[in-house]
C-alpha cells in the first residue's frame, strides 16, 4: 500500500491509456486514443497521479510491468496494470460490457445477449479490480473510477471493509426506466452504483433516468437538492448523483488549427477538393454513430437537391473499433455497401459526392480536417457526449463553420441553442438541415460558432475536473493545488 500522506488522484478504468503490443519478437507500449485518454491525460500528468487499468495484453507480467514503468516515467503519473486472461475478456470486457450494457445504454436492447455466464465474469472482473485497487492505493487517496466496465468497485471495496473515498463517472447514456428494467440484473447493478460516495453522469438527462430507475428499484431512495448535484439517501447512507458534460482541452485544439502546418494541410485539402462546401464525418465505426442513415441522408440530400451535384463533397472518417466482432465487421461492410451506392448513383465526371476514409487519424490530421470542414455532420443514434462536436468547434478558429449536430448525442444539451439539431433517424430531416446549413448567412453563422466556442472553451476538461473533484471531495480539495494552477494557464 502506497502512502505518500497526502491524497493522491487514483483514475481507474477498464483500460489503461497505454496498451502492449507483440512486434516483431518484441513487447512494446504505445499510448492510446479516444475520449477519455484525450480528456484526463494532461489533467493527471499535472498532479502525478496513478491510472489502474488493464494494459491490453495476455500474460507478460514481468514485460508489462517494466514496460509500464517506463511509460508512466514519460507520462508524468504511474501506471500499473490489472491482469486480465482470455475469457474474462471475452466474457467481461466483449460479452457483459459490451454486448449488453453498451447496446442497452444507448437504448438499443435488441442489440443485447443477456447471457449469465457475462454477468458472472462481470462480477468477478470487478472483484479482481476491486482488490489491486485496495492492495495499490491508502485510505488518503480519491478513487475516481471511469465507466460501465467496473460498475461494481465502491460495492467490491465496501464487501471487503476497504474505506475509500469513491467517485463514479458514466461515459456512456444513462437509460429510462422502461430500457434499463429489461436489465435481469437491474437491481443489484443498480444498489452497486449507490455505493459511491459520487455519480456522475454527462447530461441532467441521464442523472433524471438514474433517479426515476432507482426510486422504481428502491422505493425507499429520497432524493434532495437542486442544481447539478443532488443528494441522494438510500438506507441510512447518503451518496450524491450529478451531472458533469465531459469536455476537451479548448485551448490544445484551438492551438493546433491555428498552427501554420495544420493550416496548410487544411488549405490542400480545401484545395485538392476544387474549394467545393466540405461536409464532415468523424466517429469510431460503431452502430451508436448512425453512420449508415447519415450516409443515406447524403442520398436524400442529393435526391431532393440535385443542383447540388457537384458542390459539395462529404467526407467520413471512419476509425476501426472492435474488428475482432461480426457485428462491427458486418456493419463496416453495410457502410461501404452503401457508400458505393450512393457514389454510384450520383457521381458526374470529375465528382464522387462522398469521400470515405477507413482509418484513424493523427491529431494533426484530424485537426486540419476540422478546419477544412464547412459543416461537421455528426448524428449519433445515441452518444455519452461525443467529444468529436466539441473538437470541431475547438479547431473552428475563423468562425464560420456549421455544426449539425443530433438531438440524441449529450453534447445537444450544451449546444443546443446555437447548433442545428437533428434527429439521425429522419432523413429528410437532417438532409434539410445541410441544405440550410450550406446556406446559412455568414453574420448568423459566425455569431452561432463564436457563441459554441465561447461554450467549449469556458466549459473545458480543467472545469470537467474540477466541478467532479469539488463535488466528490469538496472539502479536501486544496489536496490538489494543481487544479487551480492548470484551469488559470489554461483560459
Ligand atoms: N479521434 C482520433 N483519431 C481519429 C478520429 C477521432 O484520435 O482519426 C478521437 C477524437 O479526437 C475524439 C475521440 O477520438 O477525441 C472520439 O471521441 P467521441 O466522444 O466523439 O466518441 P467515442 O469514440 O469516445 O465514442
Amino acid at each position: 500500500m502506497t502512502d505518500t500522506g497526502m491524497r493522491r488522484l487514483v483514475v481507474v478504468s477498464n483500460r489503461l491509456p497505454a496498451a502492449l503490443k507483440f512486434v516483431d519478437g518484441e513487447w512494446t507500449v504505445k499510448g492510446g486514443a479516444g475520449g477519455l485518454v484525450t480528456a484526463l491525460a494532461p489533467v493527471l500528468k499535472n498532479r502525478g497521479g496513478l491510472w489502474i487499468g488493464w494494459n491490453g495484453a495476455f500474460g507478460a507480467e514481468e514485460e508489462s510491468k517494466r514496460l509500464l514503468d517506463e511509460f508512466s516515467g514519460e507520462a508524468g503519473y504511474e501506471l500499473k496494470g490489472v491482469p486480465l486472461t482470455e475469457d474474462e475478456v471475452k466474457k467481461y470486457y466483449f460479452g457483459f460490457s459490451n454486448e449488453i450494457i453498451w447496446p442497452l445504454f444507448h437504448d438499443l436492447q435488441t442489440r443485447c445477449r443477456f447471457d449469465p455466464e457475462y454477468w458472472r465474469s462481470y462480477l468477478e472482473v470487478n472483484f479482481k479490480f476491486a482488490e489491486n485497487v485496495a492492495r495499490m492505493t491508502s485510505s488518503e487517496d480519491f478513487i475516481w473510477v471511469h465507466d460501465y466496465h467496473l460498475m461494481h468497485q465502491a460495492f467490491f471495496l465496501k464487501s471487503m471493509g476497504v474505506k475509500r473515498s469513491t467517485g463514479f463517472f458514466l461515459h456512456i447514456p444513462f437509460p429510462p426506466p422502461d430500457i434499463f428494467l429489461k436489465l435481469p440484473w437491474r437491481q443489484k447493478l443498480i444498489l452497486a452504483l449507490t455505493e459511491f460516495d459520487l455519480v456522475g453522469f454527462q447530461t441532467t438527462q441521464d442523472r433524471y433516468n438514474f433517479e426515476r430507475c432507482l426510486e422504481m428499484l428502491a422505493p425507499d431512495a429520497k432524493v434532495s437538492g437542486e442544481g447539478a448535484v443532488v443528494s441522494v439517501e438510500l438506507r441510512g447512507r447518503e451518496f450524491q448523483a450529478g451531472t458533469f458534460p465531459i469536455a476537451i482541452d479548448f485551448n490544445q485544439f484551438d492551438g493546433m488549427a491555428r498552427d501554420r502546418e495544420v493550416a496548410h494541410e487544411a488549405f490542400r485539402i480545401r484545395e485538392a477538393l476544387k474549394h467545393r462546401k466540405i461536409i464532415l464525418g468523424v466517429d469510431r465505426l460503431d452502430y451508436t454513430k448512425g453512420i449508415p442513415e447519415r450516409i443515406l441522408a447524403i442520398r436524400e440530400l442529393l435526391r431532393l437537391y440535385p443542383d447540388l451535384k457537384g458542390k459539395f463533397n462529404f467526407i467520413q472518417i471512419a476509425v476501426p473499433s472492435r474488428e475482432d466482432v461480426d457485428e462491427y465487421k458486418d456493419l463496416r461492410d453495410e457502410i461501404e455497401l452503401l457508400v458505393g451506392r450512393v457514389n454510384g448513383e450520383f457521381s458526374i465526371p470529375g465528382w464522387v459526392p462522398v469521400h470515405y476514409h477507413y482509418r484513424s487519424l493523427p491529431q494533426n490530421e484530424l485537426t486540419s480536417y476540422y478546419a477544412a470542414a464547412d459543416i461537421a455532420l455528426i448524428t449519433p443514434l445515441r452518444d455519452g457526449m461525443n467529444l468529436v462536436a466539441k473538437e470541431y468547434c475547438a479547431c473552428n478558429v475563423n468562425e464560420s463553420g456549421a455544426l449539425i449536430l443530433s438531438e440524441f448525442a449529450g453534447a445537444a444539451a450544451q449546444l443546443q441553442e446555437w447548433a442545428y439539431l437533428v434527429n439521425p433517424y429522419d432523413l429528410e430531416g437532417v438532409a434539410k438541415a445541410i441544405h440550410r446549413a450550406m446556406h446559412w448567412d455568414i453574420e448568423e453563422r459566425r455569431d452561432s460558432m463564436k457563441n459554441m466556442r465561447d461554450q467549449v472553451r469556458s466549459h473545458n476538461i480543467f472545469w470537467w475536473v474540477d466541478s467532479f473533484l469539488q463535488a466528490g471531495i469538496s472539502k479536501n480539495l486544496d489536496d490538489f493545488p494543481s487544479v487551480e494552477t492548470v484551469r488559470f494557464e489554461n483560459n
